[in-house]
């Protein structure tokens, strides 16, 4: 279809091929856009650079927890394209302990870390790369709803969330003159690297129990992201988008 020709951008945060940033890279590629990748760590470079099989793609370094690793992001793509269109962030981190111990539990540090990577950094890779956006870019992260209700388990990840969500807004203010999108995707559950740390997983991801009757894949996530970094989308910004398949609307579930 082509939605993304002549678009270029980056996308963080693609682990394995069941990354959900691996299903958005998979679909913006096929609809012509161009895509460069971080990873974080040489096992991770290898993973990715095996999934771009024959096709070469920009790969940087980028721990987002790193000042440093952002900056040398933003010299090295700069170096390599002139502008890009969009960014996308798919990036989380917590520990362990934080989604199987009650939340009470949480601890000053791995409060902090937890934001830090899954959240602030958001704001930190958006300010390194918003010089190198066109007018009319996106840029676009994962969140969970988590965010707004209690999910057992999730944890310090659903105030990270939150924080992703309302920094969405103001990013999406801030850059809004430039007519830059700024939106976030509420996903579903999906079996990821990630997710398969929270206990419980296998109960949400339950297709039955959706409006749609389905299980969410990776591939449906991808093509949300596409349309809202196509020329489709040009007045949403600072949104939570769900696609969880209509999870989100139920109260309770009957069998
Ligand atoms: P994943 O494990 O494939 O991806 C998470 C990525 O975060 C990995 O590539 C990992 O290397 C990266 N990361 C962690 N710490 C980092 C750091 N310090 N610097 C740079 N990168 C770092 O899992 P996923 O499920 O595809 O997660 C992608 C995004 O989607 C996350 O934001 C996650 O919270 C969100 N999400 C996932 C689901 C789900 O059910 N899988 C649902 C809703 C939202």
């Amino acid at each position: 279809m082509d939605l993304l020709k002549g678009k270029r951008g980056i996308i963080l945060g693609v682990a394995n091929e069941r990354s959900l940033a691996w299903g958005i890279a998979e679909k913006f590629i096929q609809e012509g856009a161009e895509v460069a990748f971080t990873y974080l760590g040489d096992a991770q470079k290898k993973r990715v650079e095996n999934l771009l099989g024959e096709s070469s793609a920009p790969l940087f370094p980028c721990d987002v927890s790193i000042d440093e690793d952002i900056e040398n992001l933003a010299k090295g793509l700069e170096k390599t394209w002139p502008s890009i269109d969009f960014i996308i962030h798919s990036v989380a981190f917590t520990f362990r302990e934080c989604l199987k111990e009650p939340f009470l539990k949480t601890s000053r540090e791995h409060f902090m870390k937890t934001l830090d990577i899954s959240s602030y950094s958001l704001i930190a890779v958006t300010r390194a790369l918003s010089p190198l956006l066109n007018q009319g870019g996106s840029v676009l992260s994962l969140s969970y709803y988590g965010s707004q209700k209690v999910i057992p388990h999730y944890n310090v990840m659903g105030v990270a969330k939150s924080a992703l969500e309302a920094i969405t807004r103001y990013l999406a203010y801030d850059l809004g003159e430039r007519q830059i999108k700024v939106n976030c995707i509420s996903a579903g559950a999906i079996k990821t690297l990630s997710s398969s740390a929270i206990p419980g997983l296998s109960q949400m991801v339950e297709s039955d129990k959706h409006p749609l009757r389905k299980s969410l894949s990776k591939e449906d996530v991808a093509n949300s992201a596409t349309f809202l970094v196509s020329d489709l989308n040009s007045a949403i910004t600072g949104e939570t988008i769900y696609v969880d398949c209509g999870a989100n609307i139920m109260g309770y579930h009957v069998s």
